[in-house]
């Protein structure tokens, strides 16, 4: 009787979700991407246009299937900048851990997941191709107003007694 009652029931629930339609005709319907949705990363610039990345690397280095390559050099006001920017998306995971680790929020995945080719070659996308012309997520970011800042007026220490922290 058991059997019985669980049988219908796992029937009635197939029944009832046959009106459901969730295959969408792409791509005339365009899916809801969410708002934390990690597609084709970029590089983005700040408010004033320049640049955010200073060839620092940690995007390289922490990228698990190292498919970031590439160089930096210094421009004549001594900032340092991307020369030559690489990225494989044959192999990219777009597990956004470049974007974690970028200290300037250059890096950044966007929601672009449509860019499928034939040729394997074509996964490659050089600083031409990953550079946008906005801030991305950040519109009001600017590495510079936060790092190499002096820091100045500060009220003076208070003398500290090393032995007070003695156990
Ligand atoms: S999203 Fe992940 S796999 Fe893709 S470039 Fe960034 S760190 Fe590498
Ligand atoms: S994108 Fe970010 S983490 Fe990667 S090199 Fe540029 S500044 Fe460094």
């Amino acid at each position: 009787m058991k059997l019985w009652r669980r049988f219908f029931a796992s029937f009635w629930t197939t029944l009832r979700q046959l009106p459901r339609r969730d295959t969408l005709s792409y791509p005339e319907q365009q899916p809801q991407l969410g708002p934390r949705w990690r597609g084709r990363p970029v590089l983005t610039r700040d408010a004033d246009g320049e640049e955010r990345c200073v060839a620092c690397e940690l995007c390289s280095a922490v990228c698990p299937t190292q498919c970031i390559a590439l160089g930096g050099a210094d421009r004549p006001d001594g900032r340092r900048f991307a020369e030559s920017f690489r990225i494989n998306f044959a192999r990219c995971i777009y597990c956004g851990l470049c974007e974690e680790a970028c200290p300037t929020l250059a890096i950044q995945l966007s929601p672009e997941f449509a860019f499928a080719q034939s040729e394997r070659g074509d996964f490659v996308y050089g600083k031409e191709a990953l550079l946008i012309d906005g801030p991305g997520k950040h519109p009001d970011y600017r590495y510079y107003d936060h790092a190499g800042v002096r820091i100045c007026a500060l009220p003076p220490a208070a003398a500290v007694d090393p032995r007070s922290n003695l156990p």
